[in-house]
């Protein structure tokens, strides 16, 4: 099958042929629906050498999700065809942070050399994709997965943020949202407003909120200086 992968350390990746992976005992294989593209990739193709320790050559792509191809021995929970959703970090799944399900945080991250699929990994640049065990998996049902793969990142991301404050987010309460967004040959985002405010439950632990309020301007992003 034909792989964009990383082969060096700021170069250009490469299409390169590589065998279709066969699932061991405990993995899965899948066929990658969609893969999305993120502002992460750039920045692996303009890292020096030694910024991280991953082997190349790898198969770029960490938004991953697609049907399942193959079920390595032992798998259960999943069948062939199912649309499946790829969780992003990849980490011992033993140590005490991948069992709270915080394989970002794995504490054995650096004997393994990578981060997960795309990063230092063979990613979903690819028809098919590897995943090391079906713990990685998130079954999507009827969600389309094409549509699907972006939540793994991009969507992830966010949620993260929300769900580990949920009990804070009650009505009534402030919440700042930061948003920077510029799109090429438009203008950019200048922050106008920066209001303080307290709302009940952030005043029981003494946190400030912030509403702050974007418009798109021709000008360049003035410093915040909030500090
Ligand atoms: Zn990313
Ligand atoms: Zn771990």
């Amino acid at each position: 099958m034909r792989a964009y992968q990383m082969t060096g350390w700021q170069q250009p990746p490469e299409f390169r042929d590589v065998e279709v992976p066969e699932p061991g005992p405990g993995q899965v294989l899948i066929k990658v629906a969609g893969a999305g593209a993120c502002h992460s990739d750039l920045h692996l193709m303009e890292w020096p050498p030694g910024t991280f320790d991953f082997p190349l050559p790898f198969t770029l792509g960490h938004e991953n999700a697609g049907w399942v191809e193959a079920l390595g021995a032992g798998v259960e929970g999943f069948r062939v065809g199912d649309a499946v959703a790829v969780h992003g970090p990849w980490g011992c799944g033993r140590c005490r942070a991948c069992r709270l399900s915080e394989e970002n945080f794995c504490e054995n991250a650096a004997q393994i050399g990578a981060l997960g699929g795309g990063l230092g990994r063979d990613g979903g640049f690819a028809p098919f994709m590897l995943i090391p065990a079906a713990r990685l998996l998130v079954p999507l049902g009827g969600l389309d997965p094409v549509e699907a793969a972006p939540l793994t990142d991009a969507g992830l991301t966010p949620y993260h943020a929300i769900k580990r404050n949920l009990h804070k987010l009650v009505p009534g309460s402030s919440v700042a949202v930061m948003t920077i967004f510029s799109t090429r040959g438009e203008s950019s985002p200048r922050v106008t407003s920066i209001t303080p405010s307290r709302s009940p439950s952030f005043s029981s632990c003494g946190s400030l909120a912030l509403t702050i309020t974007f418009v798109a301007t021709s000008t360049a992003i003035p410093p915040l200086g909030l500090a």
